[in-house]
């Protein structure tokens, strides 16, 4: 499951309407804890989209974001708990897409943007090959 700061929540609401009609992404940061799995995001890290092309329903990371991010936790005694990014004008599901990319261990929160306001999210995590909605706690 993954406890969220709400704060973080109103963070990528406010970057997915900003980036609307494109998809935004970026990564969760926080804790885990192993021995229930559970994670938690206490900060929301926007890294920028790398697919231009398609940036309206694609997302990719560069290695390079993925570096700094990584630094950037590290210096503040945080790891990785997950990623997230908006859907523009689709549910918030992940797509075959993001299964194809998505790592186990952790939460990939999607958010829907309708007409550039952001409307539901969700998190997701990989449970075998597919993905199973996680529960979700505010902290
Ligand atoms: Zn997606």
């Amino acid at each position: 499951m993954l406890k969220v700061k709400r704060s973080v929540i109103e963070e990528i609401k406010k970057q997915a309407e900003a980036g609307y009609p494109y998809e935004i992404c970026g990564f969760l940061l926080g804790e885990v804890d192993y021995r229930n799995n559970v994670r938690t995001a206490v900060e929301a890290f926007q890294v920028e989209n790398q697919n231009k092309e398609r940036a309206n329903d694609r997302f990719e990371i560069d290695p390079k974001d993925y570096l700094k991010v990584e630094k950037y936790a590290d210096e503040k005694g945080l790891v990785i708990t997950g990623i997230y990014h908006t859907h523009p004008d689709h549910p918030d599901r992940p797509s075959q897409t993001d299964l194809r990319f998505a790592q186990p261990d952790m939460s990939y929160i999607i958010m829907s943007v309708k007409n550039g306001k952001a409307e539901n999210w969700r998190s997701w995590e990989l449970k075998g090959d597919r993905f199973a909605q996680e529960d979700v706690e505010f902290i």
